[in-house]
């Protein structure tokens, strides 16, 4: 397997991991767009998205509570942040095993780029 972020997940490529558990990691982003940017994975290679089936739902859900437990304890929830899932060329997506960006500590812009 030659997918980065399965590298990162089973520790063959090193990360600022910030937390894992069985179903997820979540490390800083080598490239951050955002004074505070990390990247929750799923242990499970799914390329994109599209990829989600019914049986990831309960996968996908963890993905959005453990975003939100990292920004409680960065101390960024009650400023606020955001949440990013890049899907396929048009979408931005660069790394192709599902990712969801964490971005905080300052002001975002809307619409995005
Ligand atoms: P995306 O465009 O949504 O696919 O985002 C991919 C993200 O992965 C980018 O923000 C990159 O900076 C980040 N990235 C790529 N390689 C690594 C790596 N080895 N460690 C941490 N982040 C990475
Ligand atoms: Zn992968």
């Amino acid at each position: 397997m030659s997918c980065i972020f399965c590298k990162i997940a089973n520790g063959e490529i090193s990360a600022k991991i910030i937390y894992q558990d069985e179903r997820v990691v979540a490390f800083n982003d080598l490239s951050p767009q955002a004074p505070q940017h990390y990247l929750i994975i799923p242990r499970k290679h799914l390329a994109t998205l599209n990829d989600l089936t019914n049986e990831d739902v309960e996968l996908a859900g963890h993905m959005l509570c453990v975003a939100k437990q990292i920004a409680i304890d960065l101390g960024i929830a009650e400023t606020g942040y955001r949440t990013v899932i890049n899907c396929n060329s048009d979408g931005g997506q660069a790394v192709y095993h599902l990712h969801l960006h964490l971005l905080g500590g300052r002001q975002m812009e809307w619409p995005p780029g």
